[in-house]
């Protein structure tokens, strides 16, 4: 018996898109990212418009309709994805210095060795960067500090951190982001008593795969970041430290090793970050790039082992699926600046040259042409520069096709990173191969979480958000 069609409220047709996802099943997303699955006979209902009652609902649960009693929530929908654009810039990144003791294949900051001059922070401008950001509307704010490799000027960190506790009115978050090869016990010891917990570092994957992307003079890097992870750990009460795993061409066969090496040293995540043509990754890129594709079957194989290890009691969720599901799962916030629309460039976050000069985010501040001011200018006029207001405007995607994408909603779409590739600031979608990784990406966990590993996806999601 067809389902009964009258009596339905009155409702109205969203935007939406359709994703088939099997021979059984077909998906109807919106553009905020909410979905509804149907079975094919639901489906050959929905295109003739024949709605019953429990059609009704699931449409109606998904914002694929909107109705009396889901239109507020729709309204939400938008305060909650857009809020971000009204509530000022919380992650100031600064630079003590773009001097590095390592040279990474693929360092986007195309930082400078260690004798190069003139690019410390000094004192001054360091007291300029805080009393610049403490002028944002937030009252939390994070402070990043990043590089070149930020304790190669720990004399500056040393006076940021103390210049900003004489300031008052507002709380301070800071997180360190540190190759840990010049970590030592006073340095452990400034961070312990400031309750500077959030330290972040890189880890490549073993050794094999680590010292070949971040060659060091003095030795291996993965046996001194190894030590300080566990010294950093079990000596100084930094439980929550965090790694970053940038994938290069060398990493590609080691997969299964990577995650494995986060499991021995005690890691419950892993964020295998895509290799980005970005700085000297761009120059580097015949000898460590690949194609999306290739990054795709590695990532493929991370997810899985991932998974399979969560299944069998070592739990590791693998982080960018999480981001993105929590864009598949519900409407919240966008904390994460990348992962944004607009992107937090510009508008969440920014980053500081030790010369003052502002940049729209830490991915930018090796071009020129995303420079929004210097600590010099007002706070108004920086943030509200052609340069600033132009990013936000490039990266909402509202005028490209991104906009008529179904995965507009789990999406998000870098400037930097187009500019860096093609050349300009609008992304030619059809020769973008971040656009075509994506797009697999999207595809392959929208299986997997209305498949047979949807419970262990949501128990990553529950742990992680
Ligand atoms: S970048 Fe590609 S996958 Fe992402 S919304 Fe745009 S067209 Fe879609
Ligand atoms: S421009 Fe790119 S790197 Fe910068 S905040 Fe936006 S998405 Fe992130």
């Amino acid at each position: 018996m067809p389902e009964e069609t009258i009596s339905i409220p009155k409702f109205e047709f969203n935007k939406y898109f359709v994703h088939r996802l099997n021979n059984e099943q077909v998906l109807l997303i919106t553009s905020f990212g909410r979905i509804a699955c149907l079975d094919k006979n639901e489906f050959a209902d929905f295109k003739k418009q024949k709605i019953g009652k429990v059609l009704f609902k699931k449409l109606e649960k998904a914002h694929i309709i909107i109705t009396k009693q889901n239109r507020s929530l729709e309204i939400n929908d938008y305060r909650v994805r857009y809020g971000h654009v009204c509530e000022g810039v919380s992650l100031h990144i600064v630079n003590p210095t773009m001097r590095c003791n390592q040279s990474c294949l693929y360092c986007y900051a195309n930082s400078s060795n260690m004798n190069a001059k003139g690019l410390d922070l000094d004192e001054k401008t360091g007291k300029k960067i805080v009393a610049f950001a403490w002028q944002s509307t937030r009252k939390e704010i994070t402070r990043e500090v990043q590089g070149g490799e930020p304790l190669a000027n720990f004399p500056a960190i040393e006076s940021i951190v103390n210049y900003a506790k004489t300031k008052k009115g507002k709380k301070i978050h800071w997180r360190i982001v540190t190759n840990l090869t010049l970590m030592d016990e006073t340095i452990a010891s400034f961070l312990q008593k400031n309750k500077i917990f959030d330290v972040c570092t890189s880890l490549d994957g073993p050794k094999k795969v680590h010292d070949k992307n971040r060659p060091w003079s003095n030795g291996s890097s993965f046996d001194k970041v190894v030590q300080w992870i566990n010294c950093l750990k079990q000596d100084f009460g930094f439980k929550n430290l965090g790694a970053l795993c940038t994938v290069t061409k060398n990493s590609l066969p080691f997969a299964k090793e990577i995650v494995d090496t986060y499991l021995e040293l005690g890691f419950q995540d892993i964020t295998p970050v895509p290799l980005r043509k970005i700085g000297l990754a761009g120059k580097n890129w015949e000898k460590i790039g690949y194609l999306g594709s290739d990054y795709f079957d590695f990532w493929k194989k991370t997810l899985d082992y991932c998974i399979k290890m969560t299944r069998d009691g070592k739990p590791i969720s693998e982080q960018l699926s999480v981001l993105t599901l929590g864009k598949m799962n519900k409407v919240e916030p966008n904390y994460h600046t990348c992962f944004s629309k607009p992107c937090g460039a510009a508008l969440m976050q920014c980053s500081y040259q030790p010369n003052g000069d502002i940049f729209t985010c830490d991915e930018a501040k090796a071009e020129p042409l995303f420079k929004i001011g210097n600590v010099e200018q007002s706070y108004k006029s920086v943030f509200t520069s052609p340069e600033a207001l132009n990013m936000v405007s490039i990266s909402s995607s509202l005028g490209f096709a991104c906009n008529e994408c179904k995965f507009t909603g789990f999406c998000r779409f870098c400037p930097v990173l187009t500019y860096c590739t093609q050349g300009s600031l609008v992304p030619m979608l059809a020769l973008d191969e971040d656009c075509k990784l994506k797009k697999a990406q999207f595809s392959l966990l929208l299986e997997k979480i209305f498949g047979k590993d949807n419970r262990i996806l949501l128990k990553w999601l529950d742990e992680n958000t």
